[in-house]
């Protein structure tokens, strides 16, 4: 039994729970490659142009299982993940997408997840997942869903313990938890705030946080907050939760904006997405009264790499400038000012 997970858009919220789901019940799960130009132009190709970027790569990652002879595509569509939390008309849509833009014999599994709804719960949406298999045991769907829980669990845990993202998903999906913590200390700290499909998928933004670390710049992302603390830069932008996934957006920029040990805040976003452009917008403000310095950069399949390195570089270097500036003067502000000492002969010298 195999299942196939485009790795893409939900996965980078939901990996390690699908893996230690569907692998307790004796299902492999066989991932998409990894973004490459080619899977970006071949979903391209099947949607409109004015589709965002996540959406173009995820419909090209259905193409690449289907290429590897994977026939049932795991494509959940997940409509609110807590009550009136939505995702937006894209994500919930998902499954509606794919079947009418890939025509190919294939079995799309599209159990639809609605916390809205009280007739949706969990559980359903579970065995929804796994009824083309055959398998209806609600014990033993109960019984994956926990090993699903640990591996999402210890994932959380490692992230939000400073853990970089390929070392925590690696070691979750083994049930492991390996608290590597990278101790450098950095000159400057940035927040980098994105949604994980963007941040997380290398070809999309180009290892926008590698790139940052080789630059001496440290930088942080939702991923090492809790819920309460998103909760609470949502409040401090004098916003509301609407979205789902605003936590990572608006809740991480909130939260980083208040931080002092944070020089700036690079905000990626995707070339015609809605809910990012007004979530941007609320961000820019609240950096503008703060007086903390924004990069908002936005990605297509047409961003050239040369161009979003130019950008971070030129972000960083001011960043080093401006901590620079204000060293020099605190230490100024500490020197004291030289005296004039009054000679006999009325000379005046001064040391
Ligand atoms: S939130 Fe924006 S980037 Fe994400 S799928 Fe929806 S429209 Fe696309």
């Amino acid at each position: 039994m195999k299942i196939g997970i485009p790795r893409a858009l939900t996965y980078h919220n939901y990996y390690p729970f699908w893996y230690g789901f569907f692998n307790k019940l004796g299902i492999e799960v066989v991932l998409s490659d990894k973004t490459t130009k080619q899977i970006v132009s071949k979903g391209s190709s099947k949607v409109v142009p004015e589709t965002c970027l996540p959406v173009k790569i995820y419909v090209g990652h259905v193409l690449n299982l289907l290429d590897k002879g994977i026939d049932k595509i795991y494509c959940p569509s997940i409509q609110s993940i807590d009550n009136k939390i939505y995702n937006c008309s894209k994500i919930r849509g998902l499954p509606d997408l794919i079947r009418n833009v890939v025509k190919r014999d294939f079995t799309l599994i599209e159990p639809t997840l609605d916390k809205s709804d009280d007739a949706n719960n969990f559980y359903i949406y579970l065995q929804e997942s796994v009824k083309p298999f055959g398998i209806t045991d609600k014990k033993l769907i109960k019984e994956a869903s926990k090993v699903g829980w640990a591996c999402i669990n210890n994932y959380n845990l490692m992230r939000q313990s400073g853990v970089e993202h390929n070392k925590a998903l690696s070691n979750a999906i083994k049930g492991r938890v390996v608290l590597d913590i990278n101790e450098q200390e950095y000159p400057i700290h940035v927040a980098v705030v994105s949604h994980g499909y963007n941040l997380y998928d290398d070809h999309s933004t180009m290892k926008a946080l590698q790139k940052l670390e080789k630059l001496e710049v440290k930088a942080h992302t939702a991923e090492e907050l809790s819920i309460d603390q998103m909760k609470n830069g949502i409040k401090l932008l004098d916003t509301e939760l609407y979205w789902a996934n605003e936590h990572e957006m608006t809740g991480a920029a909130g939260h980083y904006l208040n931080r002092a040990n944070i020089d700036g805040v690079i905000s990626i976003t995707a070339f015609g997405c809605g809910p990012d452009s007004l979530m941007i917008d609320r961000i820019t403000r609240k950096a503008r009264v703060l007086k903390k310095p924004l990069l908002n950069l936005t990605i297509d399949e047409h961003t050239g790499e040369a161009g979003f390195v130019t950008r971070l570089e030129a972000f960083t270097d001011m960043l080093f400038r401006k901590k620079r500036a204000s060293i020099l003067q605190s230490l100024n502000e500490q020197i004291p000012e030289p005296q004039v000492i009054q000679k006999e002969d009325n000379d005046r010298v001064s040391r």
